[in-house]
């Protein structure tokens, strides 16, 4: 089942503010709404259209699918990558979080910050969490797989060279709009073996496979929940495969994952939102 998080384009035109970010399954062209996010709904009333009547997906704005307390991200999860930054791969996954604030749509702007001088692409696998068990504390692999709601896309913008002058990674990675999601929920998604690129400019940058990562989804979320609970709705991005590269303003990033489909996200700079004050 693929799910989309909305508000209605024409309500959202009137007043983003007021405008109500609903759920809905998605079938084709049409979306059938329903009361709620899916994994918090029983599995009877989210695989199946409600009473309401559908939308045409062209009406709807669509918005990052996820409701997460916590984004929490594994550092250096493909060897090449690690290598390419001078780094060594870590002996357990290297968790670093990014606001739940830097989350951004489908097809909405990454901001290119004046701050920074070098922001690359990171494409990733990203899991959401539906139901857990045991609280989600202190899981094994096998009962951290049953808390996997579904798979959707992620970028994870990074200022590099903020990264590095920092030493710790929350500004680098927290900027507003540094994490695009998207397009969708994907709860039947088969992570195996799946090719995950981005390209810039239609240019192919990074050209991965999720069976390059050095720790599997069970074992991020096993190891996660030994430090912190796992939550409905939480985000989990699952790390970058080689070939990170910068952007600048103008550019536009798609992040391809295959069997789940395509993420894209153009660059503006920080200056066009200041004019607007
Ligand atoms: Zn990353």
């Amino acid at each position: 089942m693929r799910y989309v998080h909305f508000v209605l384009a024409a309500e959202a035109a009137l007043s983003p503010a007021l405008a109500g970010s609903r759920w809905g399954l998605l079938d084709g062209e049409t979306v059938h709404p329903l009361a709620d996010a899916p994994w918090r709904l029983p599995e009877a009333l989210r695989a199946q259209p409600g009473a309401e009547p559908a939308l045409r997906l062209g009406e709807l704005q669509l918005l990052a699918p996820a409701k997460p307390r916590k984004i929490v991200c594994v550092g250096r999860n493909y060897a090449e990558h690690a290598a390419e930054l001078g780094n060594d791969v870590p002996p357990e996954p290297l968790l670093f979080l990014k606001p739940s604030s830097s989350l951004l749509a489908p097809g909405a702007a990454v901001v290119h910050p004046a701050l920074s001088q070098r922001v690359d692409h990171e494409a990733e696998l990203a899991v959401v969490i539906g139901p857990v068990v045991h609280g989600g504390r202190f899981l094994s692999e096998e009962e951290a797989e049953r808390c996997v709601f579904g798979y959707t896309i992620a970028n994870d913008v990074t200022a590099r060279d903020l990264q590095k002058s920092d030493g710790q990674w929350s500004r680098a990675k927290g900027f507003d709009t540094f994490c695009p999601l998207g397009p969708w929920l994907d709860s039947g998604f088969d992570r195996a073996g799946r090719g995950v690129r981005c390209l810039v400019n239609g240019e192919l940058r990074q050209n991965g496979n999720t069976a390059q990562m050095i720790f599997s989804v069970p074992r991020i979320l096993s190891h996660i929940s030994q430090a912190m609970r796992l939550e409905p709705g939480d985000l989990i991005l699952t790390g970058t495969p080689a070939g990170v590269g910068p952007v600048l303003p103008g550019d536009v990033m798609v992040v391809e994952i295959d069997g789940l489909g395509s993420l894209h996200s153009p660059v503006i700079d920080e200056a066009a939102l200041r004019v607007r004050g």
